[in-house]
Formats: structure tokens, C-alpha cells, sequence
């Protein structure tokens, strides 16, 4: 046996995202076009609450620091079907642990497609460590108590409900998300990933393109600026958002459709076919 010719298979984001179709210059054009983009609506999001949105497809989002760093939590939602929905975990091994510019956010399956683009984080370019994290998750209460100790504390879950509950979606809807202005270290030895303080100040913001109709939700999270551990929630330094949506007046690209090898599904026979049962 020979293995002399075997080599490292290197898992490349840059080559995910030539391979995916990726045009940078479609991307470059709209970041020059910045100076004609117009605001066309802001909603104010308080501390420890959240709010949903809808952004058309075209459009800008941004997630405006308004008075100093706080953490947010982003869930994104096909607007037409929201059965579509932000892939936190294929989003990590597509585009990495942190999210770089014209990184793509991409919808779960049977669609898996690109959402929406990351444009600009203010703080990594300024020279800062990135603070937009792709690998989901969200605090409950129950990670507060968890680690607190108090029972019933405020969390982007709750947040979460609360701000899609009036377009009808409900908690079975609420996925694993993107964690914005969070800044997130993962030690490589041992994988164990730490929060600190996060390096956002007042008027840093995230900006994402709309690839489709989106409903966008965000939370506040009662993790505030990152200061403190989950341990001590009534230490936290939390703070307001503002979102910020902008007319561009660009058209996104239609994303190729895959192969269907939906075509060749299995057939059971009735024979061959096993009921779940539940252990009696
Ligand atoms: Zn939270």
C-alpha cells in the first residue's frame, strides 16, 4: 500500500465561495453605489427586547450600535415562506467562523441559497477583531439559570418569540441565528469559545444585503456588552439598537438552481417500512 501521494484536503472558504457562484464585482459595484442609498425607515429596539422587520429583496440592513456595544442576536426568514430559513451551521462551514465581507448567510434545506450578504462591519475595519459569529445559538433562560442560578431571566429566546409573534411565527420557528457585535474567541486547544467585552463603540454597525424578501428579527441581548459572565446578569451593561433599512436600487442576482436529484427518491416498499414507536 502507497499512501506517499496522499495530500492535505485543505477545506478552503475563499474556493466555497468562487465555487458558489460568488460575483465579486456585482458586490464591489454596490458598495460603491454607498453614496446613493436611501434610509428609508429606522426602528428604535431597547434594551433586553426585540423586533422584527421586513426587508425587500435589493435592500440594506443595518444594525446600528446607537449609544455604545451591545450584543444582538439575527434570525432571518424567507418573507414568503418562512419554512426557509438562516443555516447557521452550513453557514460556518461555508463561509467560516467569522463572517468576512461578502460572506453569505444560507438558507436550510431543500433551498439552500444565499439569504443575504454580509457587506460591512465597521469594527474589522477599523483593524478590529471580528465581532459577527456564524456558529448560532442564542442564551434562554434556562442557560441563565443555569449559570446564575435565577429563574425567569429576560433572553434573546424570549426576545426572539416576542418579535415574530405578529407575523405569526411561533417557537418552533425560532432557529439557531447569527450572533452580531459578539466578540468571540475560540481557543484552539481545547475548542472552549470565551466572551469579552465587546470593542463595538456608539455608531458602529453590521450591514447586510437582502438577497430575497426577508423578515428580519434581532434581539438585544441581555448579555449587554459582553462584560460580564452568565453568572452575574444583574452586572450586565446593556443598551438599545437601531436598525437602520436602505432602498439601493439594485436588483439581486437570481441564485442558479441545484441539480434535482429529488427525481430519484427512494421507494419503500410497504414491507420494507419501520414505524418510529416509542419505547413502552
Ligand atoms: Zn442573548
Amino acid at each position: 500500500m502507497r499512501f506517499q501521494n496522499v495530500t492535505t484536503n485543505h477545506w478552503n472558504v475563499q474556493e466555497n465561495l468562487d465555487h458558489a457562484n460568488f460575483d465579486r464585482e456585482f458586490y464591489e459595484d454596490l458598495n460603491r453605489g454607498r453614496p446613493g442609498f436611501k434610509l428609508k425607515r429606522s426602528i428604535a429596539i431597547g434594551p433586553r427586547s426585540g423586533k422584527a422587520f421586513v426587508v425587500k429583496a435589493g435592500e440594506i440592513f443595518r444594525i446600528v450600535e446607537t449609544e455604545g456595544p451591545q450584543i444582538c442576536d439575527l434570525w432571518l426568514f424567507n418573507r414568503k415562506n418562512p419554512k426557509e430559513h438562516f443555516w447557521s451551521n452550513y453557514t460556518m462551514v461555508l463561509e467560516g467562523v467569522y463572517l468576512k465581507q461578502y460572506g453569505r448567510l444560507w438558507s436550510n434545506m431543500p433551498w439552500f441559497r444565499p439569504m443575504a450578504t454580509f457587506m460591512e462591519e465597521t469594527v474589522r475595519s477599523r483593524g478590529g477583531f471580528p465581532h459577527i459569529i456564524s456558529f448560532g445559538s442564542h442564551c434562554t433562560s434556562e442557560l441563565w439559570e443555569l449559570h446564575s442560578g435565577i429563574k425567569g431571566l429576560n433572553s434573546c429566546h424570549i426576545n426572539g418569540l416576542n418579535a415574530i409573534a405578529p407575523f405569526g411565527l411561533k417557537e418552533e420557528n425560532l432557529h439557531d441565528n447569527l450572533n452580531v457585535h459578539m466578540k468571540v474567541e475560540i481557543n484552539p486547544n481545547d475548542g472552549q469559545v470565551s466572551v469579552s467585552k465587546s470593542d463595538c463603540v456608539r455608531g458602529d454597525y453590521a450591514e447586510f444585503f437582502a438577497e430575497l424578501d426577508l423578515l428580519a428579527a434581532v434581539s438585544a441581548c441581555p448579555l449587554g456588552d459582553g462584560s460580564y459572565p452568565n453568572s452575574m446578569p444583574e452586572k450586565m451593561i446593556v443598551g438599545p439598537l437601531e436598525i437602520e433599512i436602505y432602498s439601493t436600487g439594485i436588483r439581486p442576482k437570481t441564485f442558479p438552481k441545484w441539480y434535482n436529484w429529488r427525481t430519484n427518491k427512494p421507494r419503500i416498499k410497504k414491507e420494507d417500512s419501520i414505524e418510529l414507536k416509542a419505547n413502552t
